[in-house]
């Protein structure tokens, strides 16, 4: 096998207090791996501008023309979310001749020594390497909790995504060329690889805390990629529903039956109001959370539907 060339893509999101530590070493492990001829020396790393407003493109302006473009970059025309962030990086450093890609975020958090790890088993005929944390211990307790909750649902909707899965991985050019053929606007990559099929291996690392500047995900935005990934994978929410209106109108007809056979044999007696407005809400609120579902679906329909680009490049450096 020939040295592979190693693309490292990352998002970046209002990174400029990260950007000038995170190039250096990783630079430094480049140069490293190139040394041992693990990698090869045309490798390079590759930022996606994701509408940051803080001095973040000027700072990868200045490494690019440094490093003699060993350090490239494409700035989007405004924010679009870090799965657009990362999909943008793989689909426009492809011209690039990297045989590999490897994901990673701007703040260093994933131990970036793993780096030759998951070449290596790229070497060895692996075409998807996905780096699982070893622990959460860098999240709060309410990322834990959700996070736990969305890959076991995910898992009972049949999507077997590994738990503490993370968007530090490395895929192979083969790979990359795939992914240009799904057009989805929404995306949720870890679903989309999982899915793939060909030769997967798993990297464990540990998460470092962040060492500047701070998460860039609102718990909005964290509910919105779960919905993402549970809507674009599975539709057994709407199965969901199905089952709901079927068993609801079945407790209704035999309620119905009930009352009738009471009144029938003279044992009728005044229902109490509270049980009524008790049942009252609880169908509404079932049927109000049926129609959020379907609703979510009918989202995602019309966002894909209306096929826009799914980030728009305002710049490239080479
Ligand atoms: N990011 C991005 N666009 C966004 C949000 C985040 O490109 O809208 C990037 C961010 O700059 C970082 C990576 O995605 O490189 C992961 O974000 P962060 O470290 O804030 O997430 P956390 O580690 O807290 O989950
Ligand atoms: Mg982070």
């Amino acid at each position: 096998m020939t040295v592979p060339i190693l693309a490292i893509v990352i998002p970046c999101y209002n990174e400029e207090d990260c950007i000038d530590r995170t190039t250096k070493r990783l630079i430094e492990v480049l140069n490293e791996l190139e040394k041992n001829n693990d990698i090869s020396e045309k490798s390079f790393i590759f930022f996606v501008n994701d509408g940051s407003q803080d001095k973040s493109w000027e700072l990868i302006e200045k490494y690019n023309k440094e490093t003699n473009g060993k350090v490239k970059g494409i700035k989007f025309s405004r924010n679009f979310g870090n799965q657009k962030a990362i999909l943008a990086g793989l689909l426009e450093s492809y011209k690039y001749d990297a045989d590999c890609f490897i994901t990673l975020d701007a703040d260093l958090q994933q131990d970036e020594n793993k780096i030759k790890e998951f070449v290596d088993k790229y070497k060895k005929g692996t075409q998807i390497v996905c780096g699982i944390r070893n622990d959460r211990k860098t999240d709060g307790f309410f990322k834990k909790f959700t996070a736990l909750t969305f890959y076991k649902f995910m898992n009972l909707l049949g999507v077997h995504i590994k738990i503490n899965h993370s968007d530090y991985r490395l895929i192979s050019r083969e790979i990359v060329s795939v992914l240009q053929t799904f057009p989805e606007t929404n995306l949720f990559l870890r679903g989309i690889f999982n899915e793939l099929g060909f030769k997967k291996d798993y990297v464990y690392f540990d998460v470092k805390e962040r060492f500047a500047g701070h998460t860039k995900f609102t718990p909005f935005s964290l509910f919105t990629l779960a919905i993402n990934g549970i809507t674009s994978f599975s539709i057994i929410p709407l199965r969901f529903v199905t089952v709901i209106g079927f068993l609801m109108s079945f407790i209704s007809i035999i309620i119905g039956i009930h009352s009738y056979i009471m009144k029938l044999i003279g044992n009728c007696e005044a229902p109490g109001w509270p049980t009524l407005a008790v049942t009252i809400g609880i169908i509404g609120g079932v049927q109000i959370l049926c129609i959020g579902i379907i609703g979510e679906y009918i989202g995602q329909l019309f966002q894909e539907v209306k096929a826009r680009p799914r980030y728009i490049v305002e710049k490239e450096l080479g």
